[in-house]
């Protein structure tokens, strides 16, 4: 994990949906990330189904404490980024910040927040931007 940013993803059960095994999918995720400059720390998943009520599908924020766990950084150092309701409110379950994207299924859960004070950036470039920009006004 490089420098002082680790990005960590969290999913929730696409394997069923997706047809995919574990290691394909973190490898799938892993791929994606890379090909978009990214680089992942770790890939978080929820194996469980719906109905299994476990503490790691979002809305529950077992993943998030998870990835906070892995990264060593606290819950006020962290920030969760998605594009559903389900990421803000586990986000929020878990005491992180949260940003939400306009790209998947963004646009549509803007306009069901309805005006609800959550940051919100057109897509996770421009949310990488307002953090190095933030964090350069921090140490100087
Ligand atoms: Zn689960």
């Amino acid at each position: 994990m490089a420098g002082n940013l680790v990005f960590i993803g969290v999913l929730n059960g696409t394997l069923e949906a997706r047809d995919l095994n574990s290691g394909d999918l973190v490898w799938e995720f892993q791929t994606e990330a890379s090909r978009q400059g990214g680089d992942l720390g770790a890939v978080l998943y929820c194996p469980h189904a719906p109905e299994e009520g476990c503490a790691c599908r979002k809305p529950a924020p077992g993943l998030i404490q998870e990835a906070l766990a892995r990264s060593g950084f606290t819950a006020a150092e962290s920030l969760v980024v998605g594009d559903d309701r389900r990421d803000l409110e586990a986000a929020s379950r878990a005491g992180v910040p949260a940003a939400l994207v306009r790209t998947g299924k963004g646009r549509k859960t803007e306009m069901l927040l309805n005006g609800a004070p959550v940051p919100t950036y057109d897509d996770l470039a421009h949310v990488a931007r307002a953090i190095l920009e933030a964090h350069e006004h921090r140490v100087t």
